[in-house]
């Protein structure tokens, strides 16, 4: 039933379908600004002569987050997608030639364990139930919950929680008590990639994505990460929601503490009760808000890294490559410095490469493939100037010579053609602060929480946040959790 009341959101990233969603179910009438032609940002799809590539985000991680917001919207997450499990979350190739599978079949795991290191199977197991503790923790306390006052985050209950989390110890420390072998060291702390930190660096609560990877596991959808974009679209839709396309919003209008509506690019003005920016956080207080020394203070920010990302269009398969594969730099130390510290890109970098035809064949036309190589690297930097095309084409080498030793050996005269994503190109594509692609803000532990930029603005009262730089944080799962936190914090402050 309608509630009388409107809704702007801007962006259709995972965060702001979301959001429109639950706002459509509880009455709003809810309009979607969109700056380019399709939805899903970061999680959205290219498709080109006939292959098709997932443009971000590729692996479906921590399921039950899925499920959770899925449910809450009366969605059942097993009918919404044709599933494939998939046991093996990745085969991770070291610099020294030898490989791990990692999965979730702990015969598997167990016998590969126990063959680099005696004793560690064992000693693994410790480690991820300890991970996954630590995992349900932070979505019971930390993650999965609105923060409106300080005073509700500075407790000593919280305080406590901060220490079971183990904030205080570095995730490498922890994971060294458990395992002595360097490759099973990295093994079990690489996945701190994924929201942008640096495995020498990240706390030991990061010792939860890998424990959440081996215990919930992973699965694919049929269609890859884009049918969870395509799957809110339908609801939204459903629902009521209004997409509009190429339609970049330029400003949010004010009215003293009030967001009064959006003015869009072509000059268009359109007014709301309530306006939801999805577009990248930073970007929104620098851009689109008059305010600047907040936004000032928001850059200053740690940002999480990038990366470039080559999506290749193959007219032949190589069997050699499984569907998720991690291949770590023999220079794994040196290579998160260059990323890490220096803003850049290393010539001999880490990388991981998605090749889903493994799982669904539509991915590609019969007997060709689809694979897409991203490479963490630095973020834009003006302290640290570089040519973007220079690193890529370095890395590019590189990684055609990895592949060359893993039996590739013809891969460069098999690429159809290719789609190249540099720092630059998500910051013009998806206004990404800075190119950061995991975020864009990182995940340092007093940028978490309360500290985390709020979902809503402390001056325009209902002008609020949700995606990957306001809390929880990045990765498909917690920006639901965003727009599932988000709207719940609209409902309560409107008395919905
Ligand atoms: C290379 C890469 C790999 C990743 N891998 C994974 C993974 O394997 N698993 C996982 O869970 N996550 C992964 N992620 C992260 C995941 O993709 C993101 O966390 C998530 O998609 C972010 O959603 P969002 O809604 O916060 O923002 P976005 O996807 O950035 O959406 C924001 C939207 O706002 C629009 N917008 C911006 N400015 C304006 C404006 N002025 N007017 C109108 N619209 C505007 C943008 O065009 C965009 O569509 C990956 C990301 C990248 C880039």
């Amino acid at each position: 039933m309608k509630n009388g009341k409107t809704a702007i959101i801007i962006g259709s990233g995972i965060g702001g379908i979301a959001t429109s969603i639950y706002l459509a179910r509880q009455g709003f009438g809810v309009t979607i600004y969109e700056k380019n032609a399709s939805p899903g940002g970061r999680c959205s799809q290219i498709i080109r002569e006939g292959h098709r590539f997932d443009l971000g985000a590729t692996i479906f991680l921590m399921p039950g987050i899925y499920k959770k917001v899925f449910r809450s919207l009366g969605l059942n997450l097993e009918e919404c997608f044709d599933i494939t499990p998939l046991p093996t979350l990745y085969k991770i190739l070291f610099g020294d030639g030898t490989q791990l599978l990692f999965s979730t079949d702990k015969a598997v795991l167990a016998e590969q364990l126990e063959t680099t290191e005696k004793g560690s199977y064992e000693k693994s197991q410790k480690l991820i139930n300890q991970g996954y503790d630590f995992f349900l923790l932070a979505l019971d306390k930390l993650l999965g919950r609105n923060f409106y006052r300080l005073s509700e985050f500075v407790t000593l209950q919280n305080a406590l929680m901060l220490v079971k989390l183990k904030t205080y110890m570095k995730h490498k420390t922890l994971v060294r008590r458990y395992l002595k072998n360097p490759n099973l060291q990295k093994a079990f702390t690489f996945q701190n990639i994924y929201v942008g930190q640096n495995p020498d660096t990240a706390p030991a609560l990061f010792s939860m994505l890998a424990a959440a990877e081996l215990t919930e596991g992973s699965i694919f959808p049929a269609g890859g990460m884009f049918s969870v974009t395509r799957k809110l679209v339908s609801v939204a839709l459903e629902s009521g929601v209004l997409f509009y396309y190429n339609a970049p919003v330029a400003s949010i209008q004010t009215d003293g503490d009030k967001a009064a509506g959006v003015i869009l690019q072509d000059g268009t003005v359109s007014k709301a009760d309530v306006v939801v920016a999805n577009a990248d956080l930073p970007y929104v207080y620098r851009e689109l808000l008059p305010d600047k020394a907040k936004s000032k203070q928001i850059d200053r920010l740690r940002h999480s890294c990038s990366a470039i990302v080559l999506h290749w269009g193959l007219d032949k398969i190589y069997p050699q490559l499984s569907h998720h594969n991690v291949f770590l730099s023999a220079d794994y130390e040196a290579n998160l410095v260059k990323v890490f510290r220096e803003k850049s890109l290393s010539g001999s970098p880490s990388f991981y490469i998605h090749a889903p035809v493994r799982s669904d064949p539509t991915a590609a036309p019969a007997g060709q493939d689809s694979i897409s190589v991203i490479i963490p690297c630095g973020h834009l930097d003006s302290k640290h100037d570089h040519n973007w095309n220079d690193l890529k084409n370095n890395a590019r080498e590189s990684v055609i010579a990895r592949l060359k030793k893993l039996g590739l050996t013809d891969v460069e005269e098999h690429i159809k053609f290719e789609i190249c994503y540099l720092p630059q190109t998500w910051k013009s594509v998806f206004n990404l602060s800075k190119g950061s692609v995991f975020g864009s803000l990182g995940h340092q532990i007093f940028q978490m929480g309360y500290f985390r930029p709020h979902n809503r603005h402390k001056k325009y009262k209902n002008l609020y946040f949700t995606g990957g730089s306001t809390h929880p944080g990045n990765g498909v799962p917690l920006v639901l959790l965003s727009a599932m936190l988000t709207s719940e914090r609209i409902y309560k402050e409107l008395q919905i």
